[in-house]
């Protein structure tokens, strides 16, 4: 260790290194300008690198004269706050990845590179009440002008100059520069917002309903957590009133002057939450999604950091949004996979977020119809508060579930014969029916009826899907795509039949069977178009005798009122799976998509297609409910000392041979099993492989994984932290692609 008199800047590089890297200043930079947070220019090997600051320090682990100085400092203050340095560590620290990466994760993606002028602009464009007044029919051949014009009217806090780049195309300054000359448009400069004028002038745009009962207790026993971690879990069935619980609490943070973040799943599958948000608080109100461009990004993150945006509704990783203000968290529908990131940094955003409001002493709150054994595993052993909300709000009531044994059917394309009358009775009484087929396209196999040949991907061990609209055949995996073939590529036989069941086939039967009634169907396919799946949404709910078709999609947040019949087509593929979590994610499935039916004054339906009727878990539901199925569930892990009663990690290693990955994961089985010596006798660790994935081969690599499971978790950080030692210098790594995957929730 070197001792000296010069400061040494520990830095964050954007690098596949498990470490920080240490840098000297050069005279002309004041030591005190350099504080955690900013983001500085180092030469890193042979080119230079966007790094932020970790800190300062006496000392460094590595020869003086080896170090080099710092290039350029390129912020004048902090660009991440402490708040969120302090948790990029502890990400860095728990998932043992590079902290450098971590970094780049937390940052907008033009702050990681240095040409852009990132002084967040307090210049804002307004309409002139000239502006206002005037005839702006005589534009109509400016059309440049006049978009700028309806741009401004529809934003009445003023527009910047990252909002008009954002939406405006070609020399939109130019026309800019001209209306301002016409003095139609001006600008002003805006000071950082007046947090006390925004609370003064009233949050709420609408009052909230008058809650019943168990929604009062859930918020009286919510706002006893101001100012310190608190964690809550709301359960409450579909239409129980959750949005409202949030709402009401959200209410008070923003009268105490807090910002409030809000964890959602997929913000393109939850327009209507953002519509009542919007509805009820008269505060800046924005969300943070794959679905912006870098700079729309860039501005949202500025405006939480500086206080203007309240209330911040995003995917997973909004959770790194800087808010100095930050009052509350909320995860909406905590149950849901897609907070955890499956790749890269595999980090869990709902962990994340219990960390981030543990750290600032705020109450956080997560909300489901379907929690996730871990959250209930929480409430058991006190570490968090479990709410129930039990009826639905507003006088609904609950759907009514029953098993089609299809055992002796003959099924239409996946439709049974009582399904299909029921859905007539339905249709009769001018109400919508749901069917719902987790899988896109017309069928999953095309299969020679002389030979057998079958449609499979020459990436990957899985089978190409059909899709009729297209007339391809698709990987879902991997997007290869090929036209259908006129005849069987092996035996030239020109009879290819169809194996299996997707939306488009139902679509294709169902349009057939009930030649007068609207079909819609929502999946990716139909989806892709921006606002396609809003529009279809409109349509549904004002329509009647409707059917609609759809995979997950569907099961998510949306409110179907007048859907009183919903089926699940085949709910068999879920029930025979590897992977232990199969039953919670099925049987969340089943509840999600039970919750579209009848949630008006209609009374819904919910029938389940099965050959399996007798099955054990299916019965557990259907009786006695989720929470007696989660019980179950939860006693069966314990007995078998599985999550959440033990911990997991997983090493996936990918390459382009097969003996890479196995070579490579031979290696950490062997320093595992020589690291686990050091551990105390009676632990519970055990190494689970390693084995092919279920999907070996997959986009032309292949890949195999090795599951490490311990009954405490510091066990697995040792292990983990002593492994990757012993990694970073071996060989056979640098022949693989490989990962670790803490808390895996899929082990595929
Ligand atoms: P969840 O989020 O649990 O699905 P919501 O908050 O969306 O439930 O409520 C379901 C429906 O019931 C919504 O239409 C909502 O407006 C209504 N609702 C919620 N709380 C009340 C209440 N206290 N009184 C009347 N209607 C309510
Ligand atoms: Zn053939
Ligand atoms: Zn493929």
């Amino acid at each position: 260790m070197s001792q000296t008199t010069q400061p040494i800047i520990q830095v964050a590089v954007p690098a596949p290194l498990r470490r920080k890297f240490d840098y000297l200043l050069s005279d002309t930079i004041n030591p005190a300008d350099i504080l955690p947070g900013m983001r500085v220019l180092v030469p890193f090997g042979c080119s230079q690198k966007i790094a932020i600051v970790l800190g300062q320090s006496q000392h460094t682990d590595i020869e003086l004269k080896k170090l080099r100085p710092i290039s350029n400092v390129l912020d004048k203050k902090p660009v991440l706050s402490e708040q969120i340095i302090q948790l990029l560590n502890w990400v860095a620290g728990y998932y043992h990845h590079p902290i450098g990466e971590v970094f780049q994760i937390a940052l907008p993606v033009h702050y990681r590179k240095k040409e852009i002028n990132l002084e967040p602009q307090n210049k804002q464009w307004f309409l002139t009440e000239k502006g206002q007044n005037a005839d702006w029919n005589i534009l109509k051949r400016a059309v440049r002008q006049h978009s700028i014009l309806l741009q401004l009217k529809q934003s009445s806090c003023g527009v910047s100059k990252e909002q008009f780049a954002s939406r405006q195309e070609g020399q939109w300054q130019n026309a800019l520069k001209t209306l301002i000359e016409k003095q139609w448009v001006e600008a002003r400069t805006i000071a950082s917002p007046d947090i006390d004028a925004i609370t003064q002038a009233g949050i709420s745009k609408q009052p909230g309903l008058l809650l019943n009962p168990e929604q009062q207790t859930a918020v009286n026993h919510l706002m006893q957590y101001d100012n310190q971690y608190h964690a809550s879990l709301i359960d409450g069935i579909t239409g129980s009133g959750k949005t409202e619980v949030y709402l009401s609490f959200i209410k008070q943070q923003l009268e105490n002057k807090k910002q409030v973040l809000v964890l959602v799943p997929e913000i393109g599958l939850t327009p209507q939450l953002i519509e009542r948000f919007e509805a009820r608080f008269s505060v800046a109100i924005k969300t943070l999604h794959s679905g912006l461009n870098n700079t729309q990004r860039m501005i949202v993150w500025q405006q939480c950091i500086s206080g203007e945006v309240r209330i911040l509704i995003g995917t997973r990783s909004a959770v790194f949004t800087p808010m100095p203000d930050l009052g509350a968290i909320i995860i909406d529908e905590e149950h849901d996979i897609s907070f955890k990131q499956q790749n890269g940094i595999r980090y869990s955003a709902k962990d994340i977020a219990l960390v981030r409001a543990n750290h600032a002493k705020i109450p956080i709150i997560l909300g489901t119809a379907t929690p996730s054994m871990e959250s209930l595993y929480l409430c058991q052993t006190k570490k968090m508060t479990h709410l129930l909300l039990h009826q639905r709000a507003g006088g609904a009531k609950p759907p009514e579930t029953y098993l089609i044994d299809v055992r002796g059917q003959t099924l239409l394309h996946g439709i049974s014969r009582t399904l299909i009358d029921l859905i007539k009775k339905h249709l009769e009484k001018d109400n919508q029916v749901l069917l719902f087929q987790n899988r896109r396209g017309y069928a999953p196999v095309l299969l020679c009826n002389k030979c057998g040949w079958i449609s499979h991907c020459h990436r990957c061990d899985a089978k190409l899907t059909y899709h009729h609209g297209h007339n391809r055949l698709r990987c879902h995996h991997c997007q290869t795509e090929q036209t259908l073939p006129a005849q069987c590529p092996e035996c030239a036989h020109t009879e290819l039949s169809c194996l299996g069941v997707g939306t488009e086939r139902v679509e294709k039967i169902v349009n057939e069977l009930f030649p007068d009634i609207e079909v819609i169907r929502i999946d990716r396919d139909t989806t892709q178009r921006k606002d396609a799946l809003q529009k279809m949404l409109e349509t549904v709910k004002n329509g009647k005798r409707q059917i609609l078709i759809g995979t997950q999609m569907l099961a998510k947040g949306h409110h179907f009122p007048n859907v009183t019949l919903v089926a699940i087509l085949d709910i068999d593929q879920g029930l025979y799976s590897v992977d232990f979590r199969a039953p919670e994610r099925l049987a969340q499935l089943i509840v999600q998509v039970s919750g579209r039916a009848g949630r008006a004054e209609k009374k819904g339906q919910v029938v389940l297609q099965t050959a399996h009727p007798e099955d054990e878990m299916l019965n557990t539901l259907l009786n006695f409910g989720y929470t007696g199925f989660a019980e179950k569930v939860l006693q069966e892990r314990k007995e078998l000392l599985l999550p959440p009663y033990a911990y997991q990690a997983m090493i996936r290693a990918e390459a382009n041979k097969i003996e890479n990955y196995q070579i490579f994961l031979e290696y950490c089985f062997q320093a595992l099993s020589s690291i686990k010596q050091n551990l105390p006798t009676d632990n519970h660790c055990q190494l689970l492989g390693p084995v092919p994935a279920p999907m070996e081969k997959k986009a032309g690599k292949y890949r195999g994984q090795l599951l490490v499971q311990t009954d405490q978790r510091k066990y697995l950080h040792y292990l983990f932290e002593e492994l990757i030692k012993s990694v970073e210098a071996n060989k056979a790594a640098q022949r693989v692609h490989w990962s670790i995957d803490f808390d895996p929730q899929d082990l595929s």
